[in-house]
């Protein structure tokens, strides 16, 4: 078995009892099924400033243009300043990590729509956890994703696919990036970022263009951020649809008819929302190996991560 890829999380979400009440909020399908292929390396920013288990809870105050986490019973209790800090220290370690798991809700690693309250204890919308949003802004590239959405089939897809993608990048650039690298690397994930978003796509092409004249760490940065900022929009149905057609013209010559009209009746099925992706990739796979061409055995998008996690099973 390869290494397993390294991974930001929670702590809690591992079953580390570290809550404000001393419970956990271990999730099984997060280190049963994942906890296969990734590595996790816990975070409790609230422990870790010296709040302590159990401690008072603390909820995310308007005050002003800024936002504070203040405690619940008594606001004098603000620990803004140190959620924020140890954010700022955390993030230069998150360069050995793929990606990130959070818990969802939490003031301090809530990744969205973490309820805001006015002074009084009124609603006053919704922001990002203190130490999450920061760190999400420190590592724009990075995969972030919390555990309630990982429930969701199409986003867990999406997450889990960025996470391998970002790690091979991680593993590209560690051994120093050159045009070629670059040029091969695009080539690789031409076709899953068609299946995220088109115009990307098409700007990753031409950003790619320019690595002719150096593939400077800057250039790097750029395509980097580019495509895992389009790899965040979920593949749809359609897109998938399209690629799977763009990829069904590699057989024409060695399909006969009968064998044709199969493929095309499983990608209008998979088009329709009869079948799972796994249908037209298995068959599209049984024809590569019967017809074997090096550019689509190339594409990760025949396999972006492991059958065994039976992502694409479900969307
Ligand atoms: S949500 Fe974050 S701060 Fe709260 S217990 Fe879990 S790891 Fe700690």
């Amino acid at each position: 078995m390869t290494a397993r890829i390294r991974i930001g999380i929670s702590s809690c979400l591992i079953g580390q009892e570290v809550r404000y009440d001393g419970g956990h909020k271990h999730n099984e399908y997060i280190t049963q099924s994942l906890g296969q292929f990734f590595e996790f390396v816990p975070y409790c920013p609230e422990v870790a400033i010296g709040l302590g288990v159990p401690r008072p809870t603390i909820r995310l105050v308007k005050v002003g243009h800024t936002v504070r986490a203040q405690g619940v019973k008594d606001s004098s209790l603000d620990v803004t300043d140190r959620l924020v800090a140890y954010a700022d220290k955390v993030a230069p370690r998150l360069h050995s990590i793929s990606g990130y798991i959070l818990k969802k809700n939490s003031p301090s690693c809530g990744m969205e729509r973490v309820k805001l309250y006015t002074a009084k204890g009124m609603p006053a919308g919704t922001t990002s956890g203190l130490y999450a949003g920061r760190l999400l802004a420190l590592h724009p590239e990075m995969p972030f994703e919390e555990e309630g959405r990982l429930m969701d089939p199409v986003l867990r897809e999406n997450f889990i696919e960025r996470v391998w993608i970002y790690h091979r990048w991680q593993q590209l650039v560690s051994r120093r990036l050159s045009p070629k690298g670059l040029v091969a690397f695009h080539t690789r994930h031409k076709f899953i970022v068609l299946a995220h978003d088109e115009k990307s796509y098409r700007e990753l092409g031409r950003l790619v263009a320019e690595a002719g004249k150096g593939a400077t760490p800057e250039l790097g940065q750029r395509y980097v951020r580019l495509l895992m900022q389009a790899l965040k929009k979920p593949a749809t149905r359609t897109r998938h649809a399209n690629v799977l057609q763009h990829v069904a013209g590699f057989f024409k010559k060695h399909l006969d008819a009968e064998d044709k009209i199969e493929l095309q009746d499983v990608i209008t099925n998979y088009r329709r929302g009869q079948v799972p992706l796994v249908v037209p990739i298995t068959l599209i796979r049984h024809y590569l190996r019967r017809y074997p061409d090096a550019y689509l055995a190339d594409q990760h998008y025949l396999a972006p991560h492991p059958d065994e996690l039976m992502l694409r099973n479900q969307i």
